[in-house]
């Protein structure tokens, strides 16, 4: 009934028809009457503003002007006619120019008559003037009902061609909800909406699409807002909810003797209290037979992989397998090096699997996976092939989810009868509330402390004109003995560029350390593998002091003598990647110093960048900050989750009504878990049409 008609196609609105249903569909998504009344302006220009002719720049936009008619002239041939208006106020004056309606709107101008003008100033060979205005008297635009606030949508070539530029948008969908049939149901329910204070959903609507003054308008954005977060929330509570009870994972029951003699015997540290924590989360839910899906949030060094080695193995000790999976050849290799080393007395066999493992080797290992020789098998997501096939899959651990998508996850569930348990890491620590959004189906560890005796690595900014000081200090460090890393920043699209800044600063930097005193090694992506694994190595066992390399070290080396890490042109880095640079160091017992170096023009963002760098060691902090500057959307390549898709809501600036909106979801979830309460049926019809309509929510899970 109601709800009905907000279903009604497109092409039926009064005025669209089939073909500009059609534009409709392809430019912008609108399918239905909801989608229309949905799709809300991305500004809007305040009309009790008035703009001098004089100061008509193309920025502005949209812009109002108060003036009088001083001449209209009729150009063209008789084809093509076009009706130019001069218009003036004291400031200047201006064109305006109609090539639709020229005899109507000719013989309705009055020369000398004040007008208020309203349109968009385009700039054409030095002269702006303004196509189609709205044109108004003082008088007449008194006479219009509705607010100072006028809606500007977004439109494409393709849709202003068909008369659907801003205004054309703003009046479908103003004849939208005008019509008597109009009717948008309300779905948040009431004790929330009274609670929290929210405007109801159709007051809302169509306050954003004629808003009365910027108050009410932000209160009916925010709770839009609102509705947008919280059937999210639902939807990824209600399929966590499903996934934990539906489906079962493998139970590992036993404390076994490999992770008892490991923990007794070859633990080479005592585990800090976070580790012991996330481990025991771990250990509880794969103890009783419920699926684990968790991530592992810690910051650089906190000590995830023997976390992850611990997780594995229980479920050794159990009699399953378990893969681990890293998103890059060198990431697998140093997991794999890792945990050979720490397992190496231990009857645990474990296999490297990547893109470049040679085919005998391959066959080797596809033979003893499956016939469950094999433990533990280390990899890229070679894994996930159809010819890797398990004997016993028991869990799968994956580094760095952010590159893998849902989908990869599940065809690692697929390896066997009983899902796997999953436990994904990641270095780069997301704030809490963007972690329930983005993995919502997920349950968070998060190790919050660093093994004892780190110290915070003391990072300073300087410019360019600092690099003679800056040689000094290196040549300080390297007296006592301790180690240095040079980064140079690696841009994709330039990698030529790039190589000359590198080996550009080599050479300064060689000419500055000369041998035989000073070794230096040199890494960067255009070396054959042997020849980076040799400088790496020299530098590893300290026979090299300084190291020059691009961002190929950000992940790889764990070098604890290594105390300064100098970037170059850090203005050119984003922050996650700074900090996970500066997680390089500071893994040794002696003081250590992460050095910024940048040119003297810095945007506004860079200094904030720079600035939080010097504040904090923090990741989570570090992550606050990124999310505030570049969205979510820009982050850790989260694009890949279907539950980003917003339209109004922000999740880098919209986290309060994120925190709100996750709230009022998880406590409808707990009292009414199938929204059978009369209260919740509204609700219920809603998520229904959401799951449908959005193919990724099947993903998710
Ligand atoms: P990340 O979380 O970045 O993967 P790692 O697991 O690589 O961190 O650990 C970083 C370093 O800290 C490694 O050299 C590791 O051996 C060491 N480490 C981990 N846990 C502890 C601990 N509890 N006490 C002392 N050192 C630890
Ligand atoms: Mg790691």
């Amino acid at each position: 009934m109601t709800e009905s008609f907000l279903h009604t196609p497109i092409e039926f609105l009064k005025g669209v028809g089939p073909q500009r249903a059609q534009v409709l569909k392809e430019e912008a998504g609108i399918f239905t009457f909801y989608d229309l009344v949905y799709y809300f302006p991305f500004r809007y220009v305040d009309r009790s503003v008035f703009h001098l002719i004089r100061d008509v720049r193309s920025e502005l936009g949209a812009v109002q002007l108060r003036g009088k008619i001083v001449s209209v002239q009729e150009l063209g041939s008789a084809r093509q006619k076009r009706l130019v208006a001069r218009f003036s106020d004291s400031s200047g004056d201006i064109e305006l120019i109609w090539f639709k309606g020229v005899q109507w709107v000719k013989s309705s101008l009055r020369i000398g008559q004040e007008y208020i003008v309203f349109g968009k100033p385009t700039n054409f060979h030095g002269k702006w003037s303004i196509s189609h205005p709205e044109l108004d008297t003082a008088e007449s635009l008194r006479q219009k009902k509705g607010g100072n606030l006028v809606p500007i949508y977004h439109s494409s070539d393709k849709l202003t061609k068909r008369g659907m530029n801003s205004a054309g948008f703003e009046k479908m969908i103003l004849q939208l909800v005008s019509d008597p049939a109009f009717n948008v149901p309300e779905f948040v329910p009431v004790s929330i909406l009274k609670k929290f204070n929210l405007p109801e959903r159709e007051y809302a609507i169509r306050q954003m699409h004629a808003p009365t003054n910027n108050e009410i308008l932000g209160v009916c954005r925010h709770r839009l807002k609102f509705e947008e977060l919280f059937t999210i929330q639902l939807l990824l509570l209600r399929n966590r909810e499903s996934t934990t009870r539906k489906i079962k994972g493998p139970v590992f029951g036993e404390v076994g003797e490999h992770l008892m003699k490991f923990y007794e015997e070859h633990l080479p540290f005592e585990l800090t209290n976070a580790q012991k924590r996330v481990v025991r989360e771990i250990r509880l839910d794969m103890k009783h037979g419920a699926h684990m899906n968790r991530l592992l949030q810690g910051d650089v060094g906190s000590g995830k992989t023997v976390v992850a080695l611990l997780s594995a193995l229980i479920a050794i000790d159990n009699g399953y397998q378990v893969c681990i999976m890293a998103p890059t050849e060198i990431l697998a290799q140093q997991h794999f090096k890792t945990f050979s080393k720490m397992l190496a007395d231990m009857p645990i066999e474990i296999r490297l699997l990547t893109g470049s493992t040679k085919t005998p080797q391959r066959k080797e290992i596809h033979y003893a996976l499956e016939s469950g020789a094999l433990h533990v098998l280390v990899g890229t997501h070679a894994l996930i092939e159809p010819k890797v096939k398990f004997f016993k899959l028991g869990m799968a651990i994956i580094d760095e989810q952010h590159r893998f998508g849902v989908k990869q996850r599940s065809k690692l569930w697929k390896k066997a009868p009983i899902p796997p348990h999953v436990l994904v890491m990641t270095a780069t620590p997301i704030p809490r509330t963007l972690a329930m959004t983005l993995y919502g189906d997920l349950d968070v560890s998060i190790i919050d402390e660093l093994p004892p005796g780190r110290k915070p690595v003391d990072t300073r900014h300087y410019r360019d004109g600092s690099r003679l000081k800056i040689f000094s200090f290196v040549e300080s460090q390297v007296e006592l003995g301790r180690q240095v890393y040079i980064v140079y920043p690696l841009i994709e699209e330039s990698a030529t560029l790039d190589y000359k800044d590198l080996m550009d600063g080599y050479e300064s930097v060689t000419r500055r350390f000369p041998l035989p005193k000073y070794r230096i090694s040199i890494v960067h992506g255009r070396m054959k593998a042997e020849e980076k694994d040799y400088e790496m190595q020299q530098f590893v066992e300290g026979k090299n002091q300084i190291m020059v390399s691009t961002t190929v070290i950000e992940v790889g080396v764990d070098v604890p003598n290594a105390s300064v890490m100098i970037i170059e042109s850090a203005e050119k880095f984003g922050l996650s990647q700074l900090h996970q640079l500066r997680g390089r160091v500071g893994r040794g017992a002696e003081k250590s110093y992460c050095i910024l170096m940048t040119g003297d023009k810095l945007s506004a963002d860079a200094r904030t960048r720079l600035e939080t760098m010097c504040r904090t060691n923090d990741g989570f902090e570090v992550a606050e900050v990124d999310l505030a500057l570049r969205g979510p959307g820009d982050l850790m390549g989260t694009q890949q989750s279907g539950a980003l898709d917003l339209k109004l809501a922000n999740l880098g600036t919209d986290q309060e009504i994120l925190k709100l909106a996750r709230y009022c979801a998880e406590e409808v979830t707990r009292d009414d878990p199938d929204y059978a309460l009369p209260e919740h049926a509204a609700l219920s019809v809603e998520l229904k049409r959401i799951a449908s309509n959005t193919a990724n929510w099947g993903l998710i899970s």
